[in-house]
């Protein structure tokens, strides 16, 4: 676990995404929750240690951040508005008889609590549209709505520590994942975070890291707009820009796919070509 700064902690190494947590005087705020159940259950019992949890919030709807929820019962999730659909849409895929099937392979040691009564789903039941500033204990703890990786894609934003746990709108040298998102939203959302007053990011894949990354992030979001827009531009379908030579890619995002997921990196660019491709025939950046 890593000590981000004081009373601010991440786990970077699990499989899924960094989970985080603010301790206080009155008791633990979590941000986001293991994708494994076994670390889930292993998180809360090291938090616990802390003090009570009091809240947990979901920076975002897709299972990496989300699936661990249930290991947290009677705890309060927040979420933005939109993230109440998206966690009921999701419970399919977390909760199904494929998902228990990978599992049994893939993470034997979590296959006891998969589906496990004590740990029914936990969806968010408070919400906020732009923004929502809780007072915990001593800590300020400002959640700010900045759609992007993810339309209700959440911000974690702690001013007097200089911190901000961005969920997946920061991808820390690894892969991005464009799979459903505005790009354009996405690089204002950057735009944003670099307007907070912070000296750490806390990214939701990779490790911590400073505010000059985020150029980075936003060239890599650039290009996967102005790749897809050069295939429009040349009257490529779809289904042709999926099949161009995927060594462009490299030059569009140098960063190898994070944690366990290397099977799964030429679907993700395919995902994020079909996404950026719709997006840009349906704005119309480029005329077919
Ligand atoms: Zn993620």
């Amino acid at each position: 676990m890593r000590r981000i700064t004081d009373k601010v902690y991440a786990e970077i190494y699990f499989w899924g995404c960094n989970p985080g947590f603010v301790s206080t005087t009155d008791g633990v705020f979590m941000i986001d929750t293991p994708q494994q159940p076994i670390n889930a259950v292993q998180w809360r019992e090291r938090l616990l240690e802390y003090g009570p949890i009091r809240h947990l919030v979901n920076t975002e709807p897709h299972p990496d951040h989300i699936r661990g929820n249930a290991y947290f019962p009677g705890v309060e999730v927040i979420g933005q508005e939109r993230m109440v659909a998206r966690y009921e849409q999701a419970l399919p895929m977390m909760t199904g008889d494929q998902t228990l099937e990978t599992m049994k392979t893939s993470d034997p040691d979590s296959v006891w609590l998969f589906n496990h009564p004590d740990y029914p789903p936990n969806p968010p039941t408070r919400t906020f549209s732009d923004q929502l500033t809780l007072q915990l204990g001593e800590k300020s703890i400002q959640l700010l709505h900045h759609p992007g990786h993810t339309p209700p894609q959440t911000s974690v934003f702690l001013p007097r520590e200089g911190v901000v746990f961005t969920g997946d709108n920061v991808f820390f040298k690894c892969k991005t994942f464009v799979q459903e998102a505005d790009p354009w939203e996405w690089l204002t959302a950057l735009d944003a975070i670099r307007a907070l007053d912070v000296e750490t990011i806390v990214p939701g894949h990779g490790e911590p890291c400073e505010k000059s990354y985020l150029a980075q992030q936003a060239q890599i979001i650039q290009n996967w707009i102005g790749v897809v827009e050069d295939y429009v531009r040349r009257g490529l379908s779809e289904d042709e820009a999926v099949a161009q030579p995927l060594d462009v890619v490299k030059d569009v995002d140098p960063y190898p796919i994070g944690q366990r997921l290397f099977p799964r990196s030429d679907w993700v660019t395919e995902a994020n070509i079909r996404n950026v491709y719709k997006r840009v025939v349906a704005r119309s950046t480029v005329k077919v």
